[in-house]
């Protein structure tokens, strides 16, 4: 059995406002219990506006729900509208931040050069990046979902040394399954997560590849996310939908039961 403790990671998109954030924290806190937190490890990702009161209700109640941002600017600081950076996200004490999220790279023209200086801004600031890659419909169909999403990898972690990469963790999300309620099968999960962890050995060592967790992330539910985590390089779930349900997100996490 692998080391990895898995990671459960709800990613809320642009929902819940700080209020609707404090109650289903507050539910998932009440329902969730330290033999939940012994076998996995729990994450939220609420959009800016709900860092604070999530931070706050953590911190006040020891809470051990881990949380982080959806996304990072590049800069540390500056003339950039509308953009929120890593002293801002490090001093709110998020553990991670996603980057590079196919909705990002969608509608806001992510590349991997933006994507791998946002991974550089969060190491410079002691955020843990959730590094999303995962390939389109197209690319599925042409049968080259390897190919695509280790380009991004490599991208992405193009000098950042083993340090820093030893901590990152890595969402395979298929473009195709995202919000769509169309799931890649099990064998599609372990076929990418384990050629990533296999770029990850030769980007580094296989001692660095075998402590890094992987996560599958389209449309996970209570339903199918066992048998994804039943694959050896899968080591956790970034769950969109499915996590604006505290119940349902409980049941993801204890995938086990
Ligand atoms: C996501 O937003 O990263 C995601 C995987 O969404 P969903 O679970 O809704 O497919």
């Amino acid at each position: 059995m692998s080391s990895r403790t898995p990671l459960m990671a709800g990613n809320w998109k642009m929902n819940l406002n700080h209020l609707e954030a404090i109650a289903h924290v507050q539910k998932l806190a009440f329902a969730l219990s330290d033999k939940d937190y012994e076998a996995v490890e729990v994450a939220v990702l609420p959009p800016f506006t709900d860092l604070r009161s999530v931070q706050t209700l953590v911190d006040g109640d020891k809470l051990k729900i881990a949380y982080g941002a959806q996304d990072i600017s590049a800069h540390d600081g500056g003339a950039y509208t509308g953009e929120i950076s890593g002293p801002m996200l490090a001093k709110l004490k998020c553990s991670y931040v996603a980057i590079g999220h196919s909705e990002r790279r969608q509608y806001h023209g992510e590349d991997e050069e933006i994507v791998g200086a946002k991974v550089k801004a969060a190491y410079k600031h002691g955020i843990t990046p959730i590094l999303c890659v995962g390939e389109g419909l197209d690319v599925r169909k042409a049968g080259n979902q390897v190919e695509h999403t280790l380009a991004q990898l490599d991208g992405a972690l193009k000098d950042v040394p083993a340090e820093q990469a030893e901590s990152i963790v890595i969402a395979y999300e298929p473009v195709w399954a995202i919000g769509t309620g169309e799931v890649a099968t099990p064998e599609d999960a372990q076929e990418v997560c384990g050629a990533i962890r296999g770029r990850l050995a030769e980007l580094y060592d296989q001692e660095l590849a075998d402590k890094v967790r992987i996560q599958y992330g389209g449309s996970v539910k209570s339903g199918n996310v066992a048998a994804i985590m039943a694959q050896p390089d899968v080591d956790g779930a970034l769950v969109g939908g499915a996590a604006l349900d505290a119940d349902e997100f409980v049941k993801i996490v204890r995938f086990r039961d």
